[in-house]
Order: C-alpha cells, then sequence, then structure tokens
C-alpha cells in the first residue's frame, strides 16, 4: 500500500457500501440481484477496488460504460461478468473476446458486425440486446410506432453471439411527477410485453434488467432478474425526496495552507470579485477546479473546518480556494478542510453542493479529479491507497 501526502484526497468508506448494498436489497424482491455499475471509475470512487470489494460480498455482476474500463477491470484481476452497456467499435473486437466480456448490441447492424468478426475468428461473443423503451439513447426501437421483436429474431439466428441477457433503461424514473411516474410504468410494460412475445417464440434469454437506482427503489419489481444498480451505492438517493438511509461513500478533504487578515477594501482571486467589506481573516486552501471542485461554486460553496462552517470568498482558482476563517477560533496552518463529509455536527453533501450550481450530484461525483488520491478506509482502518498521478 503506498502512502499519500495529506493536502488533497478522498477517503472512501467501504463499510458503507456494504451498507448500501444492505438496504439496496432491502428494497428489491428477493429474485432480484444487483449488477453493479462501476462505470467513470466507480462515479470518482476508484472501480477496481470497488469492483474487488463487492464480488468479496457477492455482487458478481459489473457493468461499465466502455471497453477501457472494462480491460482495466480485468488487469486489476476481477474475475466476474462485465458487461459494456456502451458503444465498442468494430476495430476492437477481439478484445471482447480476449477478455471475455460482455457486450450490449443495440441495432441489427451491429449484431450482424459482431456475428462476422466472431465466424471469421472463430469464437462466441456474449452479448445483452438493449431494447430503446423511451430513453432515446441506444437500442431496437419499443414504442407504440414500432415492435422490434423480428429484430431480436434476427439477432438470435445470427451464427456465434451468446445472448446471454437483454435489457431497457429509465429516462425518468427518478421523478416523483406523475406524468414522469407514468411513462417510467410504460416503459416497463414495453419491455415486459416484448419480453414474453421473445418467450413466446421459444427464444430463451436468461436475464433480463430494466432498472436502475431510482427504479429499483421506487418500484421494487420483482419480474427482471437484475438491477442496475449505480448511484444508490455510492451512497447518494436519485431521488431526492427520498430518504433511504443510504450512507455516503466519499469525503473530500484538503488542509490549510495559509491563512492571513485583510484590511476591509482587499480583493481576493481573480477579477476581485471578492471586496473584503471588513477587515477579515483568510484561509487558502490547496484544492482547485483541476482537483474537480467546480469553480461554479466561486462565492457559493462553503467548506468545514474545525467543525464550523467557512465560506468560500472570490473565484475558485485551479488548484486553490480562498475562505473566510473569521469566526473559527484556533485555526492554523495544517488544519483538515472537510469539503464534502462531516465534520463534528456538520455535513456537506454531494447534493448539497450540486443545488448550488444547479447541477446532479452524479455530475459532482464523478468530477472529483485524478490528481486526488483516493484513501481507503475498512473497519476504521485505512486499508489501500491509490494515486492516479504516480503509483
Ligand atoms: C449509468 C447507468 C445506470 C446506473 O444508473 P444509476 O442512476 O446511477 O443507478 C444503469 N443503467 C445504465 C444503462 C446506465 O448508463
Amino acid at each position: 500500500m503506498n502512502n499519500f501526502i495529506m493536502k488533497t484526497w478522498a477517503e472512501i468508506n467501504l463499510d458503507n457500501l456494504y451498507h448500501n448494498i444492505k438496504v439496496i436489497q432491502n428494497n428489491m424482491l428477493n429474485k432480484t440481484k444487483i449488477m453493479a455499475v462501476v462505470k467513470a471509475d466507480g462515479y470518482g470512487h476508484g472501480d477496481w477496488i470497488i469492483s474487488k470489494e463487492l464480488n468479496s460480498i457477492g455482487i458478481k455482476y459489473l457493468a461499465v460504460s466502455n471497453l477501457d474500463e472494462a480491460i482495466s477491470l480485468r488487469q486489476h484481476n476481477i474475475l466476474c461478468d462485465i458487461l459494456i452497456l456502451g458503444f465498442t467499435p468494430p476495430s476492437a473486437f477481439h478484445y471482447l473476446q480476449q477478455y471475455n466480456i460482455t457486450q450490449t448490441v443495440f441495432s441489427l447492424f451491429y449484431a450482424q458486425e459482431l456475428s462476422k468478426y466472431a465466424c471469421l475468428s472463430n469464437c462466441s461473443v456474449n452479448i445483452h440486446i438493449k431494447i430503446d423503451t423511451g430513453m432515446g439513447r441506444l437500442g431496437l426501437i419499443e414504442n407504440m410506432f414500432s415492435n422490434c421483436l423480428d429484430e431480436v429474431i434476427k439477432i438470435y439466428k445470427l451464427q456465434n453471439l451468446n445472448i446471454a441477457g437483454i435489457f431497457s433503461h429509465f429516462s425518468s424514473a427518478d421523478l416523483l411527477d406523475e406524468e414522469s411516474a407514468n411513462f417510467t410504468i410504460t416503459q416497463k410494460n414495453r419491455f415486459a410485453i416484448l419480453l414474453s412475445q421473445i418467450k413466446m417464440n421459444n427464444i430463451d434469454i436468461p436475464l433480463s434488467h430494466i432498472e436502475n437506482s431510482a427504479g429499483l427503489l421506487k418500484y421494487h419489481d420483482d419480474n427482471f432478474s437484475y438491477a442496475r444498480a449505480g448511484i444508490a451505492l455510492y451512497g447518494v438517493s436519485p431521488i431526492q425526496e427520498y430518504n433511504i438511509n443510504l450512507k455516503p461513500l466519499m469525503s473530500l478533504k484538503s488542509v490549510v495552507a495559509f491563512i492571513k487578515i485583510v484590511h476591509k477594501g482587499t480583493s481576493i482571486s481573480y477579477g476581485r470579485k471578492f471586496i473584503a467589506d471588513k477587515d477579515i481573516k483568510v484561509a487558502t486552501i490547496p484544492i482547485g477546479y483541476a482537483d474537480g471542485y467546480p469553480r461554479a461554486l466561486s462565492d457559493k460553496g462553503f467548506v468545514l473546518i474545525n467543525g464550523q462552517i467557512a465560506p468560500i470568498i472570490g473565484t475558485i482558482c485551479m488548484d486553490q480556494l480562498m475562505v473566510d476563517v473569521t469566526s473559527i477560533n484556533n485555526i492554523k496552518s495544517g488544519d483538515i478542510v472537510t469539503l464534502i463529509g462531516s465534520d463534528g455536527k456538520n455535513i456537506i453533501r454531494f447534493e448539497d453542493i450540486s443545488k448550488l450550481i444547479n447541477c446532479i450530484p452524479y455530475e459532482t461525483m464523478c468530477l472529483v479529479g485524478k490528481r486526488v488520491p483516493r484513501v481507503y478506509y475498512k473497519n476504521g482502518k485505512k486499508v489501500e491507497v491509490t494515486n492516479y498521478i504516480h503509483h
């Protein structure tokens, strides 16, 4: 285990992953299993460590966005099933075979290309067929104008493809208004009807899945074999109004580098957007937008130091930001600064900073930069450190 320099870092609490799995499982009916979505480096948490941990607690199906992510997991000795949810270019099909990775097939044409490749290289490729029931992104189109059963049958007849699963994706399961809820049910019905048509044609596709975190938390369905849990694993509810006792895994920490008193009228940072209206105490913190702390939080965000709230003043720089620490007693260089996470009675969540800048916790979470070391804790003990800059 390499160590890390206590300057700016992210702490990942693996015990909370275990807790969240339990919460998710309690929200699902018994037959459904969890497919863990670890794309985008496990939503910024470090994909292979999260995957190892998931494997060790019995979660044996992973989903990623692309081939690079899948190969990286294999290189870290993750041996379970891995599904690529997105596009893999035909020029890279051989990696699917080499690393035994399951590919999403989203059109008849794409299936034909993959089948052609598999026949030429005399191998069989595992696929899941993607059905577009209303997301409008990828998949065979299934709606009131289009029935894709024929295409599924044609894919089924292609050589050297093993159809291990079929799935669809909700567009609005996280929204609570009636129209969104109705649309989610429509999507589910379209998918369920297609599945029964497939069955009636004696085509056996072992796995089916449609629910994301919002879907599984809100609809608790038992008709499908898997649910694809992403953000809920990491302890954030996709539905703000649902307080379901998920515990966030990640805290983002930095330290106080420098403290000074500035006089009334002094300007702070680029563009002089902040001018002190009285004498104040200012601390400089070595974290900026290059670490994934959004510049949009300039003059809006806040941090915790010694359990107290300190507002960000002026423009957030690439590598540093300034906070007003006038009201924080006994502050000194080296004190820990919490940008995400709890300190004393206060807590700042990804949800909180996202709301301030009109984006979603998915975005702020996966933005946490690659120069921020991840420090992993289990049973209160530091168990692993990863550093993308040097190893
Ligand atoms: C990202 C993604 C998920 C996970 O969504 P969450 O809302 O994070 O649970 C599931 N399915 C697909 C196809 C995705 O792209």
